[in-house]
């Protein structure tokens, strides 16, 4: 991307703030990042509170950028969001975390974040589909995370959609729950799974009456509805104690394991073609 145009580009981005132009650049660069291979999968686990045993693992991207060094998925996927590049870079992160639980995982169960674009793109049932087969996965061992962005702009076409996934025999998962702004109302309607409570609730559990009492009103929500109850960002042992005092079926963050690379060991198939 530095070799081209930038000559070109110098008045325009004079006038551009700093982050306009990080932001341009890591947009040319993403679209290269790919086929350079500088995307990573890490995967955190999962612990299941009854039996503190594996209950899985959620896959999480990083990028090795060639001069900036190791870029965060909070600053390159509002980017890859606002481009659109989001839709080929998250078909490269389900390809290989289903093909990497597959193989190094004894098959457990994988979670996967799927942005609200590339969720509504019109080839993302098949992408979900293509990559489960690829890698001989099965379906129900793999999870979609969404937010609840996916559901509240569109309804109807979000129903389709999570409707065409469950009978894939995919599980849908609500992550950063508490974190929006639309009412409940759409838990009922939409087919989820399980939620994730977003980890600042969790941070405040020893320190906030109010933290505790609304960590309390989403497990007994959840469980309500039927579903399972992720805690994320678990970082200390009391925040532990208090979630399985409370009942939560799963607990994620730095306490329990923090992200690790992995590496897909080629096993001699023919790489999947990302189109
Ligand atoms: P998220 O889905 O809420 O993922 C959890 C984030 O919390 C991860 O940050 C994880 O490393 C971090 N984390 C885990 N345990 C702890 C803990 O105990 N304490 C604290 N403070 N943090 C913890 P990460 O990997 O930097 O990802 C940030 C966000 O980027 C993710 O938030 C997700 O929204 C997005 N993201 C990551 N990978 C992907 C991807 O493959 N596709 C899409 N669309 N988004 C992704
Ligand atoms: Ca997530
Ligand atoms: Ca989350
Ligand atoms: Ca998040």
């Amino acid at each position: 991307a530095k070799s081209m145009g930038r000559g070109a580009y110098c008045t325009f981005e004079e006038g551009m703030d700093a982050a306009m132009k990080v932001r341009r650049e890591l947009e040319a660069d993403l679209a290269v990042a790919i086929e350079r291979d500088e995307f990573e999968l890490y995967f955190q686990p999962r612990m299941a509170v009854a039996d503190g045993s594996l209950a899985g693992y959620e896959a999480l991207i990083r990028w090795h950028h060639p001069t900036r060094g190791l870029v965060s998925p909070t600053d390159f996927i509002p980017v890859a969001e606002h481009s659109g590049q989001i839709v080929q870079i998250g078909k490269w992160v389900l390809i290989n975390a289903c093909r990497i639980t597959k193989q190094d995982f004894g098959e457990r169960h994988v979670s996967v974040n799927v942005s609200p674009l590339q969720f509504r793109d019109k080839a993302f049932v098949d992408t979900v589909e293509e990559a489960l087969k690829g890698s001989g996965l099965d379906a129900e061992k793999l999870e979609i995370e969404i937010t609840e962005n996916v559901v509240i702009d569109d309804d109807a076409r979000a129903l389709t959609i999570l409707k065409a996934l469950k009978r894939l025999g995919v599980r849908i998962a609500l992550d950063d729950f508490g974190t929006g702004y639309s009412a409940l109302g759409y838990l009922s309607r939409f087919p989820f799974d399980a939620i994730k409570i977003d980890r600042s609730f969790i941070a405040g559990l020893q320190t906030s009456d109010n933290a505790m009492a609304i960590v309390q009103t989403i497990l007994k929500l959840g469980r309500a509805l039927g579903m399972r109850l992720v805690a994320e960002g678990v970082e200390t042992s009391s925040q532990l104690r208090l979630l399985v005092a409370e009942g939560c079926d799963e607990v994620q963050g730095y306490l329990i394991g923090k992200p690790t690379p992995r590496k897909i060991v080629p096993t001699g198939a023919p790489p999947i073609a990302l189109k």
